[in-house]
């Protein structure tokens, strides 16, 4: 492949054409341990927006599809599948007006790094809740972070992205300039038309006291967990994070009911967590109060989703009742194949209203995550099939799912990731910003690049 012209004109990128065979190169790139059986042809790994817009120059040229890599943390390696793939991983620059409140991002910046910088001037954001994911998809797809109930779906905080269009223009867009492409880089995931090289942040005052509570059941308790939290989360500010975490063991499947609660002061804190144990049903196991600042959080979100794994993921958002959803998930957390699967269930019933005018349209009362994750591809079959089969068996008591991490391989998807009506407007923007489906590879019935 010729790439001497691109070589010319890039800044300080480096390209890397990948001979049949060499995928590894392109599977490198994927934090999933299950890599994609699509691979790149062509990686461009670009040092700044403009490498980013002569690479999309290239790709049209030559009638290649593109992709934009922030991380490789989708977990299905969409972002390796299209013939190009430009790999934002250098894009890392971070500057924070702390007068103003605000802060522009290059895309690989991660939630740890923004996380840690932030905390340290006494300011937040909703930062996803594992540290290594970068901000670069994270934020596309809505950004659904810690006290996301208080501060917001991340993508609510972006007031401005810079943005490299199919042409290789670059624009940024802003809720006055190009609001079309803003709207749509605030929820659209991996069916944005551009590759956001920036964003701008609003930043939150940070939560001094940061403090989690922990109550270990069995699961024939499901019905009772669910109840007194319904109860407790109805009266609840909206400051406090509350999520079943179910696993499977020998035994039977386990909760975790997770509280934590993000307050200005310790006393704040003390008396939400009071108020959240009134009616709690006898514990295998109280662990805390304790305080929990985000680096804390990390090292115990981190563990959990260890890399190199084989993962395959989907997610749910639910106005049921909580109880019928967790009763669900416990049933299917007997089944799971793999030990190491897990599913988070989030209780939102005190979430501040959400704005609207995004792409990000689909959400609800009641957040799902199903993770199976297993050792061997030997596995594959058994766990993408359970993993399938429960949330068969949610869907009809759901309304959506959470694009950052739905299971978009599936080529039967029950759930949207976007509203009807936010299907349609992205549709046609798609169709005017990238008609000849540049970013669409996803899109594409044929593979790119067979081995
Ligand atoms: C361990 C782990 C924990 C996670 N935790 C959370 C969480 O708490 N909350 C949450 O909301 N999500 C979470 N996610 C999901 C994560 O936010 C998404 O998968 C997101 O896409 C990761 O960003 P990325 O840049 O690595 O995506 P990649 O895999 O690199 O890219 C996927 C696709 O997104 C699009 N894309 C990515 N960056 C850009 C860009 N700059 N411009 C245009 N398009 C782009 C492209 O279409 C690309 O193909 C988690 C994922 C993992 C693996």
């Amino acid at each position: 492949m010729k790439t001497d012209n691109l070589l010319k004109r890039l800044r300080g990128a480096t390209v890397t054409a990948l001979e049949p065979g060499l995928g590894a190169r392109s599977d490198a790139l994927v934090w999933n341990g299950r890599k994609p059986a699509r691979k790149a042809v062509l990686i461009v790994r670009a040092t700044c927006a403009e490498d980013v817009a002569e690479a999309v120059r290239f790709a049209a040229a030559n009638g290649f599809t593109a992709s934009p890599r922030g991380g490789g943390h989708h977990f299905t390696g969409i972002a390796t599948q299209a013939d190009m793939v430009i790999d934002l991983g250098a894009l890392d620059a971070m500057t924070l007006d702390l007068e103003a409140r605000t802060a522009r991002i290059e895309p690989a910046v991660t939630n740890a790094r923004l996380a840690a910088e932030l905390e340290s001037h006494g300011l937040a954001f909703p930062v996803g809740h594992c540290g290594s994911v970068p901000m670069s998809g994270y934020l596309l797809g809505g950004g659904f972070g810690w006290n996301s109930a208080e501060w917001g779906f991340a993508c609510f905080s972006v007031t401005a992205v810079e943005v490299v269009l199919a042409d290789g223009r670059m624009v940024t867009a802003t809720a006055t300039e190009h609001s079309d492409i803003f709207w749509a880089a605030r929820g659209a995931g991996p069916d944005f038309f551009g590759i956001v090289t920036a964003y701008h942040l609003s930043l939150k005052p940070a939560a001094s006291a940061t403090v989690t509570t922990i109550r270990v059941y069995p699961a024939e308790m499901v019905s009772a967990v669910a109840d007194w939290a319904e109860n407790v989360m109805a009266k609840a500010p909206a400051c406090v994070e509350f999520t079943t975490k179910v696993t499977p063991t020998p035994q039977g499947p386990v909760l975790a009911a997770i509280a934590t609660v993000f307050a200005g002061t310790d006393a704040d804190a003390s008396a939400i967590h009071a108020a959240l144990g009134q009616g709690a049903p006898e514990a295998l196991e109280v662990i805390g109060p304790m305080p929990t600042p985000i680096g804390t959080l990390y090292e115990v979100t981190e563990p959990s989703m260890p890399r190199g794994r084989r993962y395959a993921v989907d997610t749910v958002w639910s106005d049921g009742r909580y109880g019928e959803v967790l009763a669900r998930i416990v049933q299917d957390m007997a089944l799971a194949p793999s030990e190491a699967s897990m599913t988070l269930a989030v209780l939102r019933s005190n979430a501040v209203a959400t704005p609207g005018n995004t792409a990000f349209s689909c959400h609800g009362r009641i957040f799902g995550a199903l993770y199976a994750i297993w050792e061997d591809e030997d596995g594959d079959p058994a766990n993408i099939g359970w993993l399938r089969a429960a949330v068969d068996g949610l869907v009809p008591l759901c309304t959506g799912a959470y694009v950052g991490e739905a299971d978009l391989e599936r080529p039967d998807r029950a759930l949207p990731t976007l509203s009807r009506e936010a299907e349609v407007r992205l549709a046609e923007l798609s169709a005017t910003y990238d008609p000849k489906g540049l970013f669409r590879h996803h899109r594409r019935d044929e593979s790119v690049a067979a081995e």
